[in-house]
């Protein structure tokens, strides 16, 4: 699943459970794995070397087109942290840190598959295939499908975030 997704479900999370920086960031690590699970859309990226038959030899190969991803990752990744701000801290009166730390913890499963394939040693290689186990093989190969699967997935996010404040 693209990055903005993972992070407003782990602040959503944060939100929800009124949890603390460090657990905010452990929900959200975790929470990345089980929503890896539903059918999504991906965007391609450039510079990945995929190989379907044994994928833990996928690569990210460093050179132009890398700095093109990272690019479009950061973006990717500075979008769904700006939108858990705006929701949850800035719209909902939820502590930053918690969203901050909720957001990054969502989002950070996937950095680490960039520093496992630069370092394919444990434990980084244990949480690749945990990653791999996780996540679903059924891909959704139209962008608009995709985007506007994610619309919703993220305004359930807000749903479930927003909810806590009725409910605590
Ligand atoms: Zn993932």
């Amino acid at each position: 699943m693209v990055l903005t997704p993972h992070a407003v479900a782990g602040a959503a999370i944060a939100s929800f459970f009124k949890l603390n920086p460090f657990t905010a960031f452990v929900a959200g690590f975790l929470s990345h794995f089980f929503i890896d699970l539903i059918p999504h859309w991906d965007y391609r990226l450039k510079s990945a070397r995929l190989d379907e038959v044994y994928p833990l030899n996928n690569d990210l190969v460093i050179g132009p087109d890398f700095y093109f991803d990272l690019v479009k990752m950061g973006f990717d990744a500075l979008l769904g942290i700006i939108l858990s701000i705006i929701f949850f801290t800035i719209g909902g009166g939820v502590s930053f840190w918690p969203i901050v730390f909720g957001a990054i913890g969502g989002i950070a499963p996937d950095a680490l598959q960039f520093a496992y394939m630069k370092y394919r040693k444990e434990p980084l290689l244990s949480l690749q295939r945990t990653h791999f186990l996780f996540h679903t093989s059924y891909k959704i190969y139209n962008p608009v499908l995709g985007v506007f699967l994610y619309c919703l997935f993220i305004m359930f996010c807000l749903f479930l975030g927003a909810w806590s404040f009725f409910i605590w």
